[in-house]
């Protein structure tokens, strides 16, 4: 096989995990040579975790990752991490919704973030008497017939109520996607919801079929007890032909020839490939000059500027018993705030026993953070919320604010023409890739998923290339 140099943009698990999917080809005769540019000084991108000599460790980002879907588990028995993984602490499984001035219990037996279980709901006070019965009307309304997308406000409001939709469905939404419901499409986030309407013609019925039919010997949740970087540091560690620079940000894309010129701060360099595995937003000034088109619908799909802010407390000092795994917020009854995670009750082995840590997240879509605020900023539009929600009136022993600018996309209606109008435009960029959380899922097995795809991808184009 002849060389091939292969640029990677971007150290994100995206663009991490698009290297180690590629590496076990050169073993199979294929002469890749893989540069990976990340520009800020350390890998991961939003999978961050700060940890700190007095045994405090808290996430700046993702804080664990969904075991059901199961490209992240399939990766961590390849990097032979899976007895590391740890679920929520069982003891404190609970989780509340401040509605109406009060926490409300989430009832039980959600299957994701929709009731799957109508028993459940008899207990819960967070739906009215009405808001219950519509919920159970989804059993008997037939399912749509249409096949256009709709919004997911739309779909869940037609299946279960508008009720359940604000109070239940919406603000747990918040909390994947920061998003706004009545804008995301059903199609891009959830397409196998409308699958379940459509085959069991009932939602909560096709959700509890699932559950029977799934079984996984992982915890819902999973992380590790070092934290979440604990995935990007093995990964990395794994990585024997990838050179990786970091503070390398890469500003342009051009053609020279059949090849591809990278140019960062101090180097330009040539590539026969080149993964964007950065946002879309990023990739579009990259690519601006490669290609209009592609620039201008990569910068169309949004992305909303949100914070998590860490607040560490004296545990002898704090009021409130965190008897759970946290809150969240529906839109209507928010002052900034979207959610709170009771971090040391929901995670074990995050704080030393003295201390107790939770973690506030700031800014969704119609209501994104300003990221030009100063963490104290920050904290002062948290601080009165936690008044409010949770009667927390004393100071934290430690503020961690960690923005995170244009870093939560957005599924909106017409992602999907949007996706496919950059698979169009890519058809005259051969030698071109894009992955990560801006397309085709934004949680880490997603991520980790699509770029073992892309990986796949580039090998193929690589034999056709050489058999042409
Ligand atoms: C606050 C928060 C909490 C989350 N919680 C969870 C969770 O609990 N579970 C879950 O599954 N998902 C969670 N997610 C989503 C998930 O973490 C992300 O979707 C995923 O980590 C994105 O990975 P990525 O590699 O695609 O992108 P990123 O992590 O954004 O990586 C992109 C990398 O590219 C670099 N880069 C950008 N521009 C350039 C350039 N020009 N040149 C070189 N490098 C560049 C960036 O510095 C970054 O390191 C969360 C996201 C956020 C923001």
């Amino acid at each position: 096989m002849p060389q091939k140099k292969i640029a990677i943009v971007g150290g994100g698990i995206s663009g991490l995990t698009t290297a180690f999917y590629l590496e076990p080809w050169i073993d199979r005769g294929h002469d890749f040579e893989i540069d990976l540019f990340e520009s800020s000084d350390h890998l991961g991108g939003k999978i961050h975790t700060l940890r700190f000599d007095n045994g405090v460790v808290m996430e700046s980002g993702a804080e664990s990752f969904l075991s059901r879907k199961t490209a992240a588990i399939e990766l961590c028995d390849l990097l032979g991490i899976t007895q590391d993984l740890r679920g929520t602490r069982p003891d404190t499984k609970k989780t509340f919704v401040w509605h109406g001035e009060k926490m409300h219990r989430l009832p039980d037996g959600l299957s994701g973030f929709v009731p799957g279980d109508m028993n459940a709901l008899k207990s819960t006070t967070l739906l009215s008497a009405f808001g219950k019965l519509r919920v159970g009307l989804d059993r008997f309304l037939p399912a749509s017939k249409s096949d256009d997308d709709e919004s997911l406000a739309r779909f869940i409001s037609r299946r279960i109520g508008k009720q359940a939709y604000q109070r239940l469905v919406q603000p747990l939404l918040c909390g994947i996607y920061s998003g706004d419901g009545d804008q995301l499409s059903l199609a891009a986030t959830y397409p196998e919801l409308r699958q379940l309407e459509k085959e069991h013609g009932s939602l909560i019925r096709g959700l509890q079929n699932r559950a029977a039919s799934t079984t996984s010997e992982f915890p819902p949740f999973v992380t590790f007890p070092t934290g979440m970087s604990q995935l990007v540091e093995s990964v990395s560690a794994k990585l024997q032909h990838t050179k990786i620079s970091l503070e390398q940000p890469i500003k342009k894309i051009s053609t020279i020839g059949d090849q591809y010129l990278i140019e960062s701060d101090d180097q330009n360099k040539t590539y026969d490939i080149v993964v964007l595995a950065t946002s879309a937003r990023q990739s579009s000034t990259m690519v601006s000059d490669l290609n209009a088109k592609l620039s201008t619908v990569l910068a169309s799909i949004p992305h909303v500027s949100t914070a998590t802010v860490n607040l560490l407390y004296d545990a002898k000092a704090m009021t409130h018993t965190l008897d759970g795994y946290g809150f969240v917020i529906p839109s209507d009854q928010q002052n900034g705030l979207t959610a709170v995670t009771w971090t040391s009750s929901k995670h074990f082995d995050r704080v030393p026993e003295r201390y107790k840590l939770i973690r506030g997240y700031v800014g969704r879509a119609r209501a994104e953070l300003d990221c030009s605020l100063s963490d104290q900023q920050i904290y002062e539009l948290l601080e009165p919320e936690l008044q409010r929600t949770m009667g927390i009136d004393i100071p934290p022993l430690e503020i961690r604010v960690t923005r995170w600018p244009h870093g939560s996309p957005q599924y909106t209606m017409g992602h999907c023409d949007r996706l496919a109008q950059i698979e169009d435009q890519l058809k005259q960029l051969p030698g071109i890739f894009l992955t990560g959380a801006s397309y085709r899922g934004v949680g880490i097995p997603d991520c980790i998923r699509n770029s073992k795809l892309t990986a796949d991808e580039i090998v193929s184009f690589t034999n056709q290339k050489s058999s042409a």
